[in-house]
């Protein structure tokens, strides 16, 4: 089965797709995280990310692995260096998307995640997975929240805390500002690039995880994989 979860920054994709990857068995696809792999990879060799040619050679010689770390969670190697921890800074947030928006770099990861997802058994999530890298998954999720409820998660997550599963946590207020700026600001140039912008397929199930605990949300999508595997 390949089910697919798209949907902006923050809304909870990526903790919803760890835990279903989890309780049914499914290889974890975090693409987001490859894109943020090769725009660490142009801040470390002081390549501008919007220079397009430089970015996309950059991009065709990358070799992405996704590996398991002691505790369970998932960590992401590029060209053999773990960067795990690296993509995630506010550098990388603010660059990923200039970077995602060019052409070579898209055909590059999404060959890559096309393999990667070849043996089937898939949960991928992103922005493009329903439209143009799985368009036919088994199951389609375009996952949203408002923008609020999105940067608060994240400045959780950053702080080390999952606001998925903790919905009372306590964040640093300043930060959660600086990320919904990020946020917006990102949600916009995801969403009016020329290549596959973010947007809901047409035969996706739209979910507002806004006012949804975290469990709401997997049981919604585990009852759509229920239908189709019962079908
Ligand atoms: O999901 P995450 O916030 O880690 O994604 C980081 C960035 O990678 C997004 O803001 C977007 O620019 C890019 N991205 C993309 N296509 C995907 C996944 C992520 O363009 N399938």
């Amino acid at each position: 089965m390949i089910v697919a979860i798209d949907g902006p920054a923050g809304s909870g994709k990526s903790s919803v797709a760890r835990r279903i990857a989890k309780e049914r068995q499914l290889t974890l696809l975090d693409t987001g995280a490859m894109y943020r792999a090769i725009t660490w990879e142009c801040l470390q060799e002081g390549i501008d990310p919007t220079d397009e040619s430089a970015v996309g050679r950059l991009a065709d010689q990358a070799h992405i692995d996704f590996g398991t770390a002691a505790d369970g969670s998932q960590t992401v190697a590029l060209n053999g260096t773990d960067v795990t921890q690296q993509i995630r800074t506010p550098q990388v947030d603010q660059n990923v998307s200039a970077v995602s928006a060019i052409h070579e770099v898209r055909k590059a990861m999404v060959e890559l995640q096309r393999q990667m997802g070849a043996q089937g058994d898939v949960i991928a999530e992103g922005r493009d997975i329903g439209t143009t890298v799985f368009p036919n998954a088994d199951v389609k999720i375009f996952l949203t929240a408002s923008p609020e409820a999105r940067a608060f998660r994240r400045t959780a997550q950053r702080e080390g805390m999952d606001a998925a599963i903790q919905a009372d946590a306590q964040v640093n207020a300043r930060e959660q500002e600086k990320i919904l700026q990020d946020l917006i600001r990102r949600d916009q140039l995801d969403s009016s690039r020329a290549e596959s912008p973010l947007r809901q397929a047409e035969d996706a199930h739209h979910i507002d995880s806004s006012d949804l605990t975290f469990d709401q949300v997997v049981s919604q999508i585990e009852a759509l994989m229920d239908e189709v595997t019962n079908a």
